[in-house]
């Protein structure tokens, strides 16, 4: 059966030449990277490069990479080595976990955390990050691209504002780096995380961007490893498969590969809602990265569509997360204001480099069909005349 990939945002499959940069750092070049004999120097070699790839991608430093072991570690390590006990700190409703339950943890631990709503677009207003700021406001912490709408935030006027009041700014750039410009000078933040598995290299690596004379503390105690930013051996193979799929990433950008991914979005996301009734964007009229589509479909279980996808061989994911057994509709698409119906009958589709004409065709061909036939055995729908 041929199967459509449409989840890239949940994880991208490798690309051959990222598999192909790492392969030998797995056997052959198995060298400790803190050994001073020739296997570590090789390997050590290899991680600085990777590095000089991945500062290259953010415009930055060599030096100001701090390698993790994903995503949620670089999120974890800029909330907490940034702001402590005491400290106030501005975030947004919609931040993916990893940044909203550090932040929790600090809101349990004598911070005081300011949660932001977002419009029904799905953006943060920056004139709430300056009105939300205190005296004692240490860090603000506002992602550059939603992990579910694609919805990019005025990142760059944020940068601005936290500039003017000398508080630090932290962007999770995990759903946007390799997708949109990254440059860390002119989004003008103290920290940017990436991973690893959002772009293409495996999962179990990421990194996070820390400016030049910024004190940090660490998650954890060990060697001096990255500046005693991030203690613990290197994942050599992890790391140079970042390394060289910033390097594609970043050739991808200059060619203007992004255009050519927001061209096929567009066609697939205008497809649908030409053939599918009673549906719309999540996120719609704002700028967006050019991976993302999220649409609500009116009297229907988002599961229900996926499942149904599935079995005919294209892989989409709800606007719902499965949390203690129960089926709760998306924070990110309440916090926007959608219904919880409407929520959990969203769903994200996805693109990867890897996606092709061929595969929105295969998506346009199942997609309204489906819908069609789910929504004839609704109790929730009945032509014409809508339940709810
Ligand atoms: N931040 C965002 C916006 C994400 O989408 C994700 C993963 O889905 C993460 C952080 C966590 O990254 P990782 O899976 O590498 O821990």
């Amino acid at each position: 059966m041929r199967r459509v990939y449409l989840d890239n945002n949940a994880t991208t499959p490798l690309l051959p030449e990222v598999f192909e940069a790492m392969r030998p750092y797995f056997a052959e070049r198995f060298g400790n990277a803190s050994s001073i004999h020739h296997h570590g120097q090789e390997t050590r070699a290899a991680v600085e490069n990777a590095r000089e790839s991945a500062a290259e991608l953010l415009g930055c430093r060599a030096s100001e990479i701090v390698f993790t072991s994903g995503g949620t570690e670089a999120d974890n390590l800029a909330i907490s080595g940034l702001a402590k006990g005491g400290d106030h700190v501005i975030t947004s409703s919609i931040e993916h976990h990893a940044v909203l339950h550090a932040c929790r943890h600090l809101d349990e631990t004598g911070s005081e955390v300011t949660y932001l709503p977002v419009d029904g677009r799905g953006l943060v207003d920056p004139g709430d990050v300056r009105r939300a700021l205190r005296p004692d406001t240490k860090l603000i912490s506002i992602m550059m691209a939603n992990n579910e709408t694609g919805v990019l935030q005025p990142v760059e006027e944020i940068g601005r504002i936290a500039a003017e009041a000398g508080v630090l700014f932290h962007t999770d750039a995990v759903q946007a780096a390799g997708k949109v410009a990254t440059e860390v000078v002119r989004i003008g933040c103290h920290a940017l995380s990436i991973s690893g598995h959002k772009m293409h290299a495996p999962q179990g690596v990421g990194a996070l961007y820390v400016k030049k004379g910024t004190r940090i503390q660490p998650l954890f105690y060990g060697g001096r490893h990255e500046r005693s930013r991030r203690a613990g051996t290197e994942n050599v193979p992890g790391i140079v498969a970042l390394g060289k799929a910033a390097e594609l990433a970043k050739a991808a950008l200059d060619r203007g590969d992004d255009k050519k991914m927001a061209a096929l979005r567009d066609r697939l996301e205008q497809g649908i809602l030409a053939q599918v009734d009673e549906a719309g964007v999540n996120g719609r009229g704002v700028p967006r990265v050019p991976s993302t589509t999220n649409l609500h479909f009116e009297h229907i279980d988002g599961e229900a569509i996926v499942i149904a996808l599935d079995l005919k061989g294209l892989a989409v994911s709800t606007g719902a997360a499965c949390s203690s057994g129960a089926i709760e509709p998306s924070h990110v698409l309440l916090a926007m204001g959608l219904r919880p119906d409407q929520a959990r009958a969203s769903i994200r589709f996805s693109l990867g480099k890897q996606t092709t004409a061929d595969d929105i065709d295969f998506a346009l061909a199942l997609v309204p069909e489906t819908i069609a036939r789910l929504r004839e055995l609704s109790p929730l729908y009945k032509k014409g005349t809508a339940v709810i």
